[in-house]
């Protein structure tokens, strides 16, 4: 249920011009540095009105599986922001993740994680780190799609889309122009997936060319992320998909020096939210000694995505100046580095201290130089002529040797479609496999049209009628064969929409 902001203590503002936001407290320290970020908010003159919704532990206790409520549902729909302090989610099965939810559920496809080296105030090994990382957050294979197959094989399907593609893509060249970024670097993995990466590659090159002022590269995401490690002064800005930039976002926020620093953004069409990157720390909640930085400086990125980029500017050199002057919470605390170590309140209250004010080393925020705010066109599908030129059918065969595989399935007497390969995961085992190949219970067998050859160019290709695929697989199954899933083959405008067996 939403809580009225004066229960809390927060008047927030009250004016017409006031922009309502959701505001979730959190589990763990989430109140404490929560209460922090809003009094600053307050301070600066942000004009917000917080509406306080419900999520995380209690709903999930009450027995709600995804640990939000119909009526912050409601409240999130009407407001469209959300201000998220982190939440614990209960241990034990059956509990869905909050953040999955809320990312699947309201289209926030993007992840925006800027992270910053504050040399020499606070210690890291890259002092001249300064590097956002763009991540898609919808598909990839946290599409949750998952089968077992066999009694050997499980899959994960690791969906990339255009669309998907397009979107992740140009949000990080706008947000480069937007924040006055030079570089974005794409890290794919299309050396080995070729159709999936290889199509995220390829749209990274299409719309890379639509912004000439900044610069472009790609790099293979396992030198990509060993280089973001070891040199991430070399970055700026880095696009990809959802698991690579999972990994590669929390590389760069354990090397910037403190989980508790940095913020983060989940960008949708409508909805956006906003919160710190770490967890809701149940070893030090209640203790008043958690580091508030990082929800103030998702605070900061809500700010400038409203587009009230003076108003973040303000609070982000504040802080800035709080991180210079040595006033540090503990987990930040050392002491040749620090002044003064402070508890959570306390440094929210040396922010506001030092409102209007600028750092004088660290490089002053200059949000106000860009647009701030990000709008992206609805995508345009293009029509492709779309031709089915074969299939490849999984069978469950518990047999060992894949020329007697093969052999019976040349046999089938399946008018019109022929066996052109068998692969065991992905490799070509008939015809002339090598002896040396382990085979699980796993089959892929290609059929083409009787007369076609996949090396052919494309208008040689013969055409499959579905009638003929759907014949295959009864003959098959009349001949005992187990089929578990099948695949057809496709070519997109005269491309081949399939990848080749190793070996084929
Ligand atoms: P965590 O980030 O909460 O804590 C890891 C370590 O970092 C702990 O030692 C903690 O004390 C410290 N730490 C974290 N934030 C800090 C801060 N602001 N100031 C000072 N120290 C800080 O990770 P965890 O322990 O793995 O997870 C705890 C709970 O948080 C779990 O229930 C998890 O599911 C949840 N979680 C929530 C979110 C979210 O809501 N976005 C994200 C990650 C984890």
């Amino acid at each position: 249920m939403s809580t009225k902001l004066d229960q809390i203590n927060y008047p927030g503002t009250k004016t017409q011009k006031a922009t309502k936001i959701a505001v979730a407290m959190g589990d763990g320290i989430g109140p404490e540095i929560m209460k922090a970020t809003l009094k600053i908010l307050e301070k600066a003159g942000a004009e917000l009105d917080p509406m306080f919704i419900n999520v995380g532990e209690k709903v999930y206790l009450s027995g709600q599986s995804a640990g939000i409520d119909q009526n912050a549902w409601d409240t999130i729909q009407k407001h469209k922001i959300i201000l998220k302090a982190p939440i614990t989610t209960p241990q034990g099965g059956g509990y869905k993740s909050l953040n999955v939810t809320l990312r699947k559920s309201l289209g926030l496809f993007a992840n925006i994680r800027p992270v910053q080296a504050m040399d020499p105030f606070i210690q890291t090994g890259h002092p001249n780190m300064d590097v956002v990382i763009i991540r898609e957050n919808e598909e990839d294979l946290y599409a949750g799609i998952e089968h077992q197959q066999t009694q050997d094989v499980v899959q994960c399907l690791k969906l990339i889309t255009r669309p998907g593609s397009e979107k992740i893509i140009r949000y990080a060249f706008e947000y480069a122009k937007a924040y006055g970024r030079k570089k974005v670097t794409c890290m794919v993995k299309d050396n080995i997936m070729k159709l999936t990466d290889g199509l995220f590659h390829k749209v990274f090159k299409e719309i890379a060319a639509e912004y000439p002022d900044i610069i472009s590269e790609s790099q293979i995401i396992d030198i990509g992320s060993a280089k973001l490690a070891s040199t991430p002064e070399n970055y700026d800005v880095v696009v990809t998909s959802n698991l690579y930039g999972d990994i590669v976002s929390d590389i760069v926020a354990e090397i910037a020096g403190s989980v508790g620093l940095a913020g983060s953004a989940n960008i949708g069409k409508d909805v956006a939210m906003f919160e710190a990157i770490h967890g809701s720390a149940p070893d030090i909640a209640g203790k008043n000694i958690a580091n508030p930085s990082g929800l103030i400086n998702a605070a900061v990125m809500m700010l400038a995505h409203l587009g009230k980029t003076d108003i973040a500017d303000n609070i982000k050199n504040a802080w800035l100046k709080t991180i210079e002057d040595g006033i540090h919470t503990a987990d930040i605390y050392h002491q040749e580095t620090s002044f003064k170590k402070v508890t959570c309140a306390e440094f929210a209250e040396a922010v506001i201290a030092r409102l209007g004010t600028a750092p004088s080393t660290l490089a002053t925020s200059q949000l106000s130089n860009g647009s701030g705010s990000i709008q992206l066109q609805p995508y345009q599908r293009k029509v492709e002529e779309k031709v089915l030129v074969g299939i490849d059918v999984f069978l469950d065969w518990r047999g060992e040797n894949p020329e007697v595989l093969g052999t019976e399935l040349k046999n089938l007497g399946a008018e019109l479609m022929k066996l052109k390969m068998i692969t065991n995961r992905g490799v070509k085992v008939f015809p002339h496999g090598n002896k040396h190949t382990y085979c699980t219970d796993h089959w892929r067998c290609r059929f083409v049209a009787e007369e076609a050859d996949i090396k052919a160019t494309p208008p040689d290709y013969k055409k499959v009628t579905f009638e003929r695929i759907l014949y295959l697989q009864s003959k098959l199954h009349q001949a005992g064969f187990d089929i578990i899933k099948t695949e057809n083959l496709y070519e997109f405008g005269g491309r081949r929409g399939f990848s080749l067996g190793q070996g084929e």
